[in-house]
């Protein structure tokens, strides 16, 4: 079976975010004026009123707060089981996709997976999926400034 997922919806405003995920890059809609994240994106922002707004890039890397198992077939071209979570990004808002690579839990630590897809339409693309945050490595640049033990 060929695998093929659901076209993603895209109205004017959603385009922005798929043309970005696309590119391999997680970003969401910031309000200019009160600095929330407005997603799924909107005209205007749910808690200013302020219209303006920009696409802010996310670190890609946030915790599972919700998760459950698919068993039940939705699309006929998408084979269960699978794992859907909930992720609370770093920077607040709440995201869904499919987690790869680990059995959920509360509080997994994750970083955003762009997966390159076939879609039910005949294109392909990339969709954010979610994987285990990489395991800490000595080497890694990211922690050289932590602090040495006395040890
Ligand atoms: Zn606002």
């Amino acid at each position: 079976m060929i695998m093929l997922r659901p076209t993603p919806r895209q109205d004017a405003l959603e385009r922005t975010y798929w043309n970005y995920v696309a590119r391999q890059e997680l970003r969401l809609q910031c309000c200019t004026d009160c600095n929330r994240y407005r997603y799924p994106p909107a005209p205007a922002c749910p808690d200013c009123g302020e219209t303006d707004a920009e696409w802010r890039p996310l670190s890609g890397k946030g915790h599972v707060v919700a998760w459950t198992i698919f068993h039940r077939s939705y699309f006929p071209n998408l084979p269960t089981p699978y794992a859907v979570v909930s992720v609370q990004t770093d920077e607040g808002p709440l995201l869904v996709g499919n987690l790869i690579g680990a059995s959920p839990s509360i509080g997994l630590p994750v970083q955003v997976l762009f997966e390159e897809t076939r879609f039910d339409d005949g294109t392909t693309g990339s969709i954010c999926q979610w994987k285990p945050l990489a395991p800490f490595h000595s080497s890694s640049t990211e922690h050289r400034n932590e602090p040495q033990s006395n040890l």
